[in-house]
């Protein structure tokens, strides 16, 4: 076997195994770690740190003092030790995708679990962990579905900004601050549902896989796993962010022949082309639409297109540069809310394939951990997505580089 083919094997191994739930999940399930009044050092006080807050859409994160509670019952608190900064993020902070201020925002994180609440016996005090936006409870339609994982106990579509037993564990100057989709992570310590929580190997540099958590199974997932993207395609990635940077690299280890990148930055070329894009396009630059410009260059369309920007125009332009029969388009970027997908109606009955996809389609906590192993075992690497590392205290600068775009992932060191 070639090395992308184990990559692909390991990524995959969740739906193809014809066991479900896969082994690890049974085993880390059946097996209790809780330790009996070993619950953590720090059980049962509030922790007062350093957070960035978002007291209003569109204005400046600011560092304050926060007051985090103790776990309750199905909860763990996490001490930081490095938070990516995603397009979602800054989706959250503009009002694109609706939440409740203030907040502390932040979801693609990496820490260690400091304590545990009340029936939690997948972490201990002490664990790597990584949090994740969609869980995964086990018990919901989508869990127990083979190849669901939109979980029902997710807390994005809609927002409340509050752990499951609708209250929060923030606090800063006496007012209750809102959780970001249940992770927050821009926070020294934050407070996380179990079924959020992603258990992963302890050799894991913590200063990378963070990544792991939103970046990396979004975008690489989305290519080998969801779109299952096939030796000798031709795909179109429209974005060259963090996100479509991965799907660049998913579709590269699938084999694609031919992979168009589409971004109005042409910053990212260089990089995109040093991933695996063969065509850069500057939509800007262009005297017809860019799906016309797509498929008089593949002549028939392409195999497989992603959206990774979360624009309704971008999404009809990937739609429309897909072949007329087998295309298919996946839909990752996060439109603003009430917009709608005008499309041509009629070419529908083609056979062209529509489909949007959350984490890669992976199941979360039973496959985050695998990607985070393959990781390790040099099969797949996270390591080019990462263009800065800044301490946390410098997050304005990292979001100054992100809006002027310099930045595939800044990742946040605590
Ligand atoms: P990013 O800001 O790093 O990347 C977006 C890229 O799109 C940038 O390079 C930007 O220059 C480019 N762009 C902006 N407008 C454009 C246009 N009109 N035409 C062409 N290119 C344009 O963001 P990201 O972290 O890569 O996230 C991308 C999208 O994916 C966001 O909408 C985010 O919310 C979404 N997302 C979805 C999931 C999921 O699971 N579905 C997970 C994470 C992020
Ligand atoms: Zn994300």
């Amino acid at each position: 076997m070639d090395p992308g083919d184990y990559l692909l094997v390991a990524l995959d191994l969740c739906i193809r195994s014809e066991e479900w739930p896969p082994l690890v999940s049974r085993h880390a399930r059946n097996h209790s770690y809780k330790m009996k009044g070993q619950k953590s050092e720090g059980e049962n006080h509030t922790i007062t740190c350093r957070a960035a807050i978002a007291w209003a859409t569109n204005s400046p994160l600011s560092i304050e003092e926060v007051q985090v509670e103790p776990p309750k019952a199905g909860e763990v608190r996490i001490k930081m030790t490095s938070s990516g900064i995603c397009g979602s993020d800054d989706h959250v902070l503009k009002g694109i995708i609706p939440v409740k201020f203030p907040l502390i925002p932040g979801h693609e994180g990496a820490g260690i679990v400091e304590s545990i609440g009340d029936g939690v016996n997948s972490v201990k005090p002490g664990d790597k962990v990584l949090t994740v936006i969609i869980p995964q409870c086990r018990e919901c339609s989508s869990c127990l579905h083979p190849r669901g994982n939109f979980c029902e106990k997710q807390d994005i579509l809609p927002s409340s900004g509050l752990m499951m037993d609708g209250t929060s564990r923030f606090t800063c100057k006496g007012k209750k601050i809102y959780h970001s989709f249940r992770t927050s992570t821009f926070t020294e310590y934050t407070i996380v549902p179990e079924i959020a929580v992603a258990k992963i190997d302890d050799a894991s540099p913590m200063d990378k896989v963070c990544l792991m958590s939103c970046a990396m199974p979004t975008g690489y997932g989305a290519a080998v796993h969801s779109a299952k993207v096939t030796p000798g395609s031709i795909c179109v990635v429209f974005g060259l962010g963090g996100i479509g940077s991965a799907i660049v690299m998913g579709c590269k280890a699938s084999g694609a022949s031919r992979i168009i990148g589409v971004d109005i930055n042409e910053e990212k070329f260089p990089r995109a082309k040093a991933l695996g894009v063969t065509d850069c396009l500057n939509p800007q630059k262009l005297k017809k639409p860019v799906q016309q410009v797509v498929m008089e260059m593949t002549g028939v369309g392409v195999d497989f297109a992603f959206e990774a920007i979360g624009l309704t125009e971008t999404m009809i332009a990937a739609w429309e540069s897909c072949h007329l029969s087998y295309g298919v388009c996946l839909i990752i970027g996060v439109a603003p809310p009430n917009s709608k997908l005008s499309l041509d109606a009629t070419p529908i009955i083609t056979g062209r394939i529509l489909k949007g996809v959350c984490l890669g389609e992976y199941k979360t906590r039973d496959c985050i951990p695998q990607i985070v192993t393959a990781y390790l075992q040099h099969k797949v690497n996270v390591d080019p997505l990462i263009t800065h590392q800044l301490p946390f205290d410098q997050i304005h600068k990292a979001f100054e580089l992100y809006h002027a775009g310099k930045t595939i992932r800044c990742v946040l060191l605590f």
